[in-house]
């Protein structure tokens, strides 16, 4: 497992609503009023621009990979923040 530095973001189009990803890391993951799921920044604030990324915490990698590879609608991306290569979700390898 990397320990490099990743971020995560979240296709909202291809979005089911389930939650999961909610309640893996509700700290990064949260429902806006569309029933989709957006990722947060650290001060909170929904982040509702398509493709817009977070840094993953550290104590949160884990969950965030999880998420990324049981979520229905395969649209959490996670990748390396230094050059983009995909660590988890629809394209990892
Ligand atoms: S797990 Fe995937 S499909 Fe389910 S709410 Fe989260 S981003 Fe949407």
């Amino acid at each position: 497992m990397t320990t490099e530095p990743l971020r995560v973001w979240v296709d909202q189009d291809l979005c089911t609503g389930d939650g999961l990803c909610v309640q893996y890391a509700p700290e990064v993951f949260e429902f806006d009023i569309d029933g989709l799921a957006y990722v947060k920044g650290t001060d909170g604030e929904l982040l509702t621009s398509p493709g817009s990324q977070v840094d993953v915490p550290e104590n949160l990698r884990l969950e965030i990979i999880d998420a990324a590879k049981e979520c229905p609608g395969d649209c959490i991306h996670v990748q390396r923040a230094a050059d983009g290569v995909a660590v988890a979700g629809p394209d990892a390898d």
